[in-house]
């Protein structure tokens, strides 16, 4: 059997649980043991497929087709492993089978409760993850400790301990020391109240995780251990890192992969760590020499973390070109209007990602038709694919008004359609490309150079496809369909080869980028992004000479 992390937080959201989580997942997975982690979500939602990015952030999407919390996009860049549906439950979908069940009888005539019937679902969707290939389950509850939603979780997992013995389960808390600065202190008040909350439950921690601004000193950890009764070793200072992927080296410089080991009984002389690897990529992460600047134009750009796979995508290619990415926002809606031709030339390199809905569609239209003219390289995901499609239809290949029939129903040049074993959208639920599919690219083509390969797998997360019927008239418009799924139906990769870089996929990249790993499409983005900038660079030296 595997053992249990649960990882909780209090105080206040938004203080890097997942990343903690995640930080200690690839600890323990350098010292050699098989991890798997999973986040358990308080909302009622059954998943957060069917939540606007723009408050919630990105859906993740599994191989398997899961839409997920974007923790779970941590969770594999950490982890480096690929995660699935189960690894994500909500309230929602835990009231869904419980609610089923009782329709089917399944509780023989009983009174259905939150203790027991939610708790064993619960704790049932977490023994679920446990198999014979894993030492160690890491589980993240969504949420704060003393919300009103997470008191099943809290009370399932308390629970989970006596059903699977006490050296088999290790509670690690999260909370936030904040510094005063008119008294000039740090306060540990907060992580009080919280270990409190946490205790009424009926969890004594064995982990204070505290995040800070400022390391936590060996007097502040004395205080936090006498006072939460946790020994001063477990009492982790977790200080804002200036990149996420340094947290795990700074959380096992204080010991917390360590001190988990020892309450899971697990003899750390079994597990020497090697870090190496790890160091060198935080090594390339210190050291970046050149800055880039990457135009993200799209709807949900007031909530960067609607585009954080994007975002780590386009950091990861950064780490291989030695260059930070300086992310500039556009909002689409703005496209021309307020970011037109002058203000997009300016940019290396531009990425239209993602999305559903008509707002903001002529904008990124306009922006891959500026991209296109002005030679600036551009990524097109999924929807931004799509625009590309459409963009090249109305401007080169004579199809006036063609569009996406997401946009406009009666469009006389479909471009983007449903495909036609998908006509009855009535259930918007059913009929999306959901997960991971191969993709055959065309050799010699620009997509099959950056993957090195002939056959490559992507996750999919969409409704509306490249329309085949206008393969022909747009290939003749100079764009080339450079990968297709192996029976050649649907369109996967377009390219243009007379420019700097101009690729788009139907597909979503950003899943699957490492941070010692960087996806091909980001890296050949950044390529082109860095020549550009290399390009410009002298010219304006030029300018400089001539005044
Ligand atoms: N709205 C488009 C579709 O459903 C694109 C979706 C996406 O970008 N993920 O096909």
């Amino acid at each position: 059997m595997s053992k249990f992390i649960f990882v909780t937080g209090g105080v206040s959201s938004s203080l890097g649980k997942g990343l903690t989580a995640s930080s200690l997942g690839r600890l323990l997975k350098q010292r050699g043991l098989r991890v798997t982690m999973c986040k358990l979500d308080p909302y009622i939602n059954v998943d957060p497929g069917t939540m606007n990015p723009g408050e919630h952030g990105e859906v993740f999407v599994t191989d398997d087709g899961g839409e997920t919390d974007l923790d779970l996009g941590h969770y594999e860049r950490f982890i480096d492993e690929s995660l699935n549906r189960n690894s994500n439950t909500t309230t929602g979908s835990i009231y869904s089978s419980v609610i089923a069940k009782e329709r089917r009888g399944d509780y023989l005539g009983k009174t259905v409760q939150v203790i027991p019937h939610v708790t064993d679902e619960i704790k049932e969707r977490v023994r679920r993850l446990d198999s014979e290939d894993l030492d160690i389950v890491i589980v993240e509850i969504g949420g704060t400790v003393g919300d009103i939603e997470i008191v099943p979780f809290v009370e399932a997992i308390r629970q989970f301990r006596s059903d699977v013995g006490r050296d088999n389960v290790c509670y690690v808390h999260l909370t936030l020391v904040p510094y005063l600065a008119p008294s000039g202190e740090q306060k540990t008040k907060p992580t009080q109240h919280s270990v409190t909350e946490l205790r009424s439950r009926g969890i004594q921690p064995d982990v204070i995780v505290c995040r800070s601004d400022q390391p936590i000193s060996d007097g502040l950890k004395r205080k936090i251990s006498l006072l939460c009764d946790v020994p001063a070793q477990a009492v982790i200072s977790a200080v804002d890192a200036p990149s996420i992927y340094e947290i795990p080296i700074a959380m096992y410089e204080e010991g917390l992969d360590k001190v988990v080991l020892d309450i899971l009984r697990i003899d750390i002389d079994d597990h020497p760590i090697e870090l190496n690897q790890w160091e060198s990529l935080v090594d390339r992460v210190e050291r970046l020499s050149e800055t880039v600047r990457i135009g993200i134009i799209g709807k949900y750009v007031n909530l960067p973390d609607a585009y954080l796979s994007i975002v780590e995508a386009l950091r990861h290619a950064g780490f291989e070109h030695q260059a930070a990415i300086e992310f500039v926002w556009v909002d689409a809606e703005l496209v021309p209007s307020e970011y037109g031709a002058e203000f997009l030339a300016k940019l290396d390199g531009i990425v239209i990602p993602g999305g559903f809905g008509e707002r903001g569609i002529e904008g990124m239209i306009a922006a891959a038709k500026i991209a296109r003219e002005e030679d600036i390289p551009l990524l097109g995901i999924c929807l931004g694919m799509q625009v590309m499609v459409v963009e090249t239809g109305r401007s080169l290949a004579g199809l006036e008004g063609a569009n996406s029939t997401e946009f406009d129903r009666l469009t006389s040049h479909p471009v983007i359609d449903l495909m036609a074993d998908q006509a009855d959208v009535s259930d918007l639920g059913g009929t999306m490309r959901l997960g991971a599919y191969p993709a055959m690219l065309s050799s010699g083509s620009v997509v099959a150079s950056l993957y090195d390969a002939e056959v490559v797998s992507e996750r999919h997360r969409h409704r509306y496809e490249f329309n085949s019927r206008y393969r022909s008239k747009l290939e003749e418009a100079g764009l080339v369909c450079s990968g297709s799924s192996p029976d050649g139906r649907l369109v996967e990769f377009i390219e243009r080869p007379d420019h700097a870089y101009f690729v788009g996929t139907q597909a979503h990249p950003e899943f699957k980028s490492r941070p010692d790993r960087p996806h091909p499409l980001f890296q050949g983005l950044l390529a082109g992004a860095m020549r550009r900038k290399a390009g410009r660079e002298p010219r304006l030296l030029d300018l400089d000479a001539v005044h």
